[in-house]
């Protein structure tokens, strides 16, 4: 068996995070083991995203700082995959040629056997799929051997691609069109990982609201005689049902096609928490027109009424972009509208900055200045802090059920766990409780981004066994 060691540094998303889990497992499937540091490491991949803003200038960062390194030890395999890598392809060897392996998002199950066959060759090898094969189990990387960053909870990936043309997201040429996951094999999945101990699973996909059109509609075309519709609420309820499994997560669903049937699997399916991210991107018809997202600010309204009628006590997110191009002062105060009346109990808010290769890229003459940006930018998060701040102040008083996540960062002595809602609830303990214990707490204080409580009882003790981490950025 090998000696070799890894390490995975992971930029970006979810969906890479759990990329880069099925990465850390083939490499230990093929016999290698976790890497102390970047340092020590014979096999380094960076999984990189390119949503990000600067996410070039990012990882050709770190591959200068890898190029001194393999310069003192030139047996060390340096490898990019991901998004990034996706597009920019051979251009990745042309500016760094000291990388050994660059492979896309299409083919993350040839990881080990790339990083096998580089050395092999002891030359650079480029591979990237145009786009992943319809019944290649494997293209799902919840299919491949795994690694998990945390033993009690785990991703599933439910669907790859995405078949929207959002003009500000570069998702659709990088990872391709959209492709739902077999219905028993997502359940089949979560079942092992329940269990293994795992009880929290976050079901993956661009866009889960729209799971299993794609499937419904190749079984039509095959003559069977069934309804062309998406599956996701039916996939809630058999998650859900899953023995061992007590939360259920999912992200993103995209706001126009969320339907009566989703809410009410939310709803009635006590295992899916009460949590919702929906997108709003910006309130102004005008700019969610020009962004192509498919919906308008009241439409987005009404669903989310629809969904807080079924859930009173339903926590909603959302991603606003603000200075998307062309964004005139009246369609920003559309957006502090809208938010104002959604009330959010958090917002990731990001300044527009180009994607190259998107279509908003191109509108350049539209640019807003980058200080009208910030001012608005800090106006929104003013918005959001006040809405987030309201809606925790609401939660004094109530006892919660937390999945603990083990000491906080700031203060070791106090113990940090999430409640179905999403949000932090830092709390003391008489002794040190295991990640994964699932506890009630009394909120005692709120701030805008976390709560504050006290230990009621705990409810179920951790059910997992180890864990080895994967890094991230
Ligand atoms: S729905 Fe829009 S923003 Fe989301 S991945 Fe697809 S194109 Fe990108």
């Amino acid at each position: 068996m090998s000696e070799k060691t890894y390490f995975v540094r992971t930029f970006g998303c979810q969906m890479n995070e759990h990329d880069s889990e099925r990465i850390a497992g083939l490499l230990e499937a093929d016999g290698m083991r976790p890497a102390d540091s970047v340092e020590s490491a014979d096999v380094v991949v960076l999984n990189t995203c390119c949503i990000r803003e600067n996410a070039d200038n990012k990882l050709y960062g770190h591959l200068g700082q890898l190029k001194a390194l393999k310069a003192r030890r030139p047996d060390m395999q340096i490898v990019v995959g991901g998004c990034l890598a996706q597009k920019d392809r051979e251009g990745i060897l042309e500016r760094a040629p000291h990388v050994d392996v660059v492979f896309g998002t299409h083919n993350v199950g040839r990881a080990a056997e790339l990083v096998a066959e580089q050395r092999a060759a002891g030359r650079s090898i480029v591979e990237i799929l145009e786009e992943t094969v319809a019944d290649d189990h494997e293209a799902f990387p919840s299919a491949l051997p795994a690694r998990r960053e945390v033993p009690y909870a785990a991703w599933v990936t439910i669907q790859i691609g995405c078949d929207n043309n959002c003009a500000f997201c570069i998702v659709p040429a990088v990872r391709g069109r959209e492709i739902s996951r077999p219905f028993d094999d997502v359940v089949d999945e979560v079942r092992t990982l329940a269990a293994e101990g795992v009880t929290e699973v976050t079901l993956l996909g661009q866009n889960v609201n729209s799971y299993g059109r794609d499937l419904t509609l190749a079984r039509r075309r095959a003559g069977e005689d069934v309804r062309v519709r998406p599956l996701f609420a039916d996939l809630l309820r058999a998650v859900g049902a899953v023995d061992g499994i007590r939360r259920v997560r999912f992200t993103s669903p995209h706001p126009k096609d969320l339907r009566p049937e989703t809410i009410a699997a939310m709803a009635e399916v006590p295992e899916v928490c009460r949590h919702l991210h929906l997108p709003l991107q910006s309130g102004s018809d005008r700019v969610l027109a020009a962004m192509h997202r498919g919906y308008t600010a009241e439409r987005y309204l009404e669903r989310l009424a629809a969904a807080r009628a079924a859930m009173p006590d339903l926590a909603v997110t959302t991603d606003i972009i603000v200075g998307f191009p062309g964004e005139t002062d009246d369609d920003f105060e559309r957006t502090l509208e809208v938010v104002a009346e959604a009330g959010y109990d958090s917002a990731y808010t990001f300044i527009f900055s180009p994607r190259p290769g998107t279509e908003a890229a191109e509108r350049v003459d539209e640019f807003v200045p980058a200080e009208v940006c910030r001012e608005r930018f800090e106006r929104l998060r003013v918005v959001v802090e006040r809405s987030a701040l309201a809606r925790h102040r609401a939660r004094i008083g109530q006892v919660e059920e937390v999945l603990v996540e083990g000491p906080s960062r700031k203060d070791p002595s106090v113990t940090t766990g999430r409640t179905e809602h999403n949000k932090l609830v830092h709390f003391r303990t008489p002794e040190r409780l295991r990640p994964g214990t699932y506890a009630t707490v009394r909120v005692t204080d709120a701030a805008p981004h976390h709560l504050v409580g006290e230990l009621v009882e705990v409810t179920a003790p951790a059910r997992h066994r180890t864990r080895i981490p994967v890094a991230a950025v």
